[in-house]
């Protein structure tokens, strides 16, 4: 049921009980315009699957599949429409206790809605006890009553409080920090994206972005591509003092006043911003200046107890809300998404492709250390090949070292990718030798001694 006619089954109850008539009118507001298309369209398709949905439901009937049923099931919970009687006697014997739930669940729903709407009260039920007098919603997560969106509220009830968890503790925060983000911004600005963009927007925020402190643990290699920095992490990617990356830095700064500007944030908080951002990309620690107004100085200490590194994620402190909304400009929740989106668009995510195109161009540091680390590994083979590979195998191994720095990397790769797949069956070769297995090889090189 969506949260509209919800308050219109309630309004036609009160109108019901009143002693007078009461004449409704349709009033044409700003809804009624494009809004109201794209909503029709909307109600148009849900209306759709619906009826998708049935059919789904009266083909799984005739079925003996029970995983199709419980697939079919689950898609039918939500639809508060009562069933016809004919389906109501969908197999119980043979299907699982979550499809006879839910169908236990749909049952009770379409009687209480059928004997509503047909003037009668809903079953006595000390669960239920609706937010305002007739309304039919259906349920209620942590006291609050949901209308509308019902998956949308399921799945955040289920995952919300495992992701705060999540974060608390890998960043540190305690529950007061963790509250002082400015989620809101962050759901409106993920919620008008595209799905790469926030699948993007999700790696940056949590540091699973493929940056070398991560793909250490396949390449073994943690050095930034663009400095002599042992270990790139994702806060180093900001910081770094590769050029390109300080000249992506300065263009992004450029850009983000130049956004700012057109999307109308105020000077002073686009500016304090821009500050910080650069303190923090030099890995400096000035982020207060004696020029900033009282409640910029409150938001910048506010997300300094957040992380200074944390800004340029998209973790904003909601005190920047708070300073924005003192200037007495209009629409300050606009202006704070508009902030969250230059955050991402202008800053991270430029400088993150900056990042990208020096590592994988002429003079990446990385893949002169790749090479280097795939040098050394074929050069270990061929020094090691009587221990670690089968007699029958240690030609692959044979390398001429001074044709090591000529072959290109994919070759290496190749090549270290065949002799590792052979070191790992000389490897369980020799255990189940240690075991008292003989190998079928061994019957194998026996047979080729007879004929020969
Ligand atoms: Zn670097």
């Amino acid at each position: 049921m969506e949260a509209d006619a919800d308050l219109v089954l309630a309004i036609q109850l009160i109108k019901s009980r009143l002693p007078f008539l009461v004449h409704t009118r349709h009033v044409y507001g700003h809804q009624d315009g494009q809004g109201k298309r794209k909503a029709d369209r909307a109600a148009k398709r849900a209306r759709d699957e619906r009826l998708r949905n049935a059919q789904e439901w009266t083909a799984a009937s005739d079925s003996e599949d029970s995983a199709d049923e419980m697939v079919n099931a689950e898609k039918k919970l939500f639809n508060p429409a009562p069933m016809p009687s004919e389906e109501k006697d969908i197999g119980t014997s043979n299907t699982t206790d979550e499809v006879q739930i839910n169908i236990e669940c749909d049952r009770i729903a379409s009687e209480t809605t059928q004997a509503v709407l047909k003037g009668g009260v809903s079953p006595p039920d000390p669960v239920i006890s609706l937010p305002y007098a007739g309304s039919k919603a259906m349920f209620h997560i942590r006291g609050r009553w949901i209308t509308s969106k019902v998956k949308t509220e399921i799945k955040r009830a289920r995952r919300s409080p495992a992701i705060k968890v999540y974060m608390m503790e890998k960043y540190g925060w305690d529950n007061a920090t963790f509250e002082s983000i400015h989620w809101p911004s962050v759901l409106s600005v993920r919620s008008n994206m595209k799905q790469t963009q926030r699948m993007q927007s999700s790696k940056l925020m949590h540091g699973w972005l493929p940056v070398m402190h991560m793909r250490q643990f396949i390449t073994g290699i943690n050095y930034c591509p663009g400095c002599p920095c042992t270990d790139e992490t994702l806060t180093h990617v900001f910081q770094c003092p590769n050029p390109s990356i300080r000249a992506a830095c300065r263009k992004a700064l450029a850009q983000m006043k130049k956004v700012g500007k057109k999307k109308k944030i105020p000077s002073r908080i686009m500016d304090a911003i821009c500050h910080f951002l650069q303190v923090e990309s030099n890995g400096d620690n000035k982020f207060h200046q004696t020029t900033h107004h009282c409640t910029v100085t409150t938001a910048i200490d506010q997300q300094l107890r957040i992380g200074s590194h944390m800004l340029p994620r998209g973790f904003l402190a909601k005190a920047w809300y708070t300073a924005i909304a003192e200037t007495g400009c209009q629409s300050p929740d606009i202006k704070m998404n508009a902030l969250q989106r230059i955050i991402w668009d202008c800053w991270s995510n430029p400088i993150w492709k900056t990042r990208n195109e020096v590592l994988h161009g002429p003079n990446s540091r990385y893949g002169y250390a790749l090479e280097q680390s795939l040098s050394a590994k074929l050069l270990w083979f061929q020094q090691n090949k009587e221990q670690v590979l089968a007699r029958s195998d240690q030609f692959l191994a044979n390398i001429d070292v001074s044709r090591i720095d000529k072959l290109n990397r994919s070759t290496k790769q190749r090549w270290i990718k065949n002799l590792e797949k052979a070191r790992k069956a000389f490897e369980v070769e020799n255990k189940q030798r240690r075991n008292g297995q003989a190998p079928i090889t061994d019957w194998l090189v026996t047979l080729n001694d007879r004929i020969t």
